[in-house]
């Protein structure tokens, strides 16, 4: 007899689910935090010649110093703090897993947060503690020194500004945990292209802070690269868990051309941020629909049937995220990515046309 799945998988992968993306070919696609726009053509020029120049049939630069340099410049990385780079923040995430899973050791979040917390959480063989956050989706302080103490996570990760509730939490009360933490902090700062906040200068004053960011919210999401920054005595453990050559020759290249011209995606940002308070304007004044605050590039609602709201929009051509179901402080909430004004405006037609005619 030929061995079955479940008598070789392990019992937690086979009750995961895998994380599900939706076909979005010909949608006005608002479902993925992606930054709208392109890049200039003389930039995408340059680009094409790179591509056409690189060193393919090679093994890429595994320590990639020329766009870590790039990267602490653009950055601004405090001096003496190291750089970690990963396929996507995603795999360091899965890196410091890795890393951690020692038996019986926890990872632990707030609820709601990033999916994949849990999920690669789990993918390691780790615990898992997910302490709720209040119903305005602030952090519930007391509630998370409670989990630290019963728990004792060796790792913990917030994201600042939190997905998919797009707040940032009050920086005291983050700067309480990290104080609080019997292992490493984590500050997922995915987002902070579109905040006015950051723990990047906290490094120096937390031993167990580190803090990872990402350029695909900020404009290359299809590069894959995300990186974690912080004391060489965590990272030089970390890199032992880093495949060799995890992030592309390509990539490498156009990375650190972009970050040479870094108002580029930074005007980008500041265009983003712009049209998400046009947007927000718009949803406020709307029947029926919630907005909560956003210091993210994308708009957490709540409408009386997210589901039904979800694919009246769908069958008009715009994609976003139900959130409803995925946890119970999302009842009935949805997730719009802020895009073009076209496209925002898109979005908003197709939502007053479900809210108009709902398909109950
Ligand atoms: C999108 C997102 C990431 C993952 O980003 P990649 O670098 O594309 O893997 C990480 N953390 C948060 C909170 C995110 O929303």
């Amino acid at each position: 007899m030929p061995p079955s799945p479940d008598q070789i998988i392990r019992p937690e992968i086979l009750a995961l689910s895998a994380y599900h993306v939706p076909p979005a070919s010909g949608m006005v696609k608002l479902d993925a935090m992606e930054n709208p726009y392109s890049l200039p053509q003389e930039l995408r020029d340059e680009i094409a010649r790179l591509a056409a120049d690189a060193p393919v049939n090679r093994y890429p630069d595994a320590s990639a110093a020329p766009l870590k340099a790039r990267l602490r410049e653009a950055l601004a990385i405090p001096a003496g703090m190291d750089i970690m780079l990963g396929n996507g923040s995603d795999e360091i995430i899965q890196i410091i897993a890795l890393a951690a899973a020692k038996p019986g050791a926890v990872l632990l979040s707030v609820e709601p947060a990033f999916v994949m917390f849990r999920m690669i959480a789990t993918f390691a063989g780790m615990g898992y503690a997910g302490v709720p956050l209040k119903a305005d989706f602030s952090l519930d302080l007391d509630a998370m020194l409670a989990a630290i103490t019963q728990h004792q996570p060796a790792v913990i990760f917030i994201a600042y500004p939190n997905n998919p509730t797009g707040n940032l939490f009050d920086a005291t009360a983050v700067s309480r945990i990290i104080e609080a933490a019997p292992g490493i902090v984590i500050i997922d700062e995915a987002y902070h292209a579109f905040a006015d906040a950051s723990f990047m200068n906290r490094l120096t004053q937390y031993p167990n802070l580190l803090l990872m960011r990402t350029l695909s919210k900020l404009g290359l999401a299809g590069l894959r690269l995300g990186l974690l920054i912080g004391r060489s005595e965590w990272l030089i453990q970390l890199e032992k868990l880093r495949l060799p050559y995890n992030v592309g020759v390509v990539t490498q290249l156009i990375a650190e051309k972009v970050l040479q011209y870094p108002d580029v995606l930074l005007q980008q940002a500041a265009a983003i941020k712009a049209e998400r308070t046009v947007l927000s304007k718009c949803l406020q004044v709307l029947d029926g629909v919630d907005i909560f605050p956003t210091d993210a590039n994308f708009i957490l609602l709540r409408v009386d049937a997210a589901s039904q709201v979800f694919q009246g929009l769908k069958q008009r051509g715009v994609l976003i995220k139900n959130l409803d179901g995925s946890h119970p402080l999302l009842k009935n909430c949805l997730r719009v990515t802020v895009g073009t004004p076209d496209e925002n405006v898109q979005f908003l037609t197709a939502l007053q046309a479900t809210l108009k005619k709902p398909i109950y």
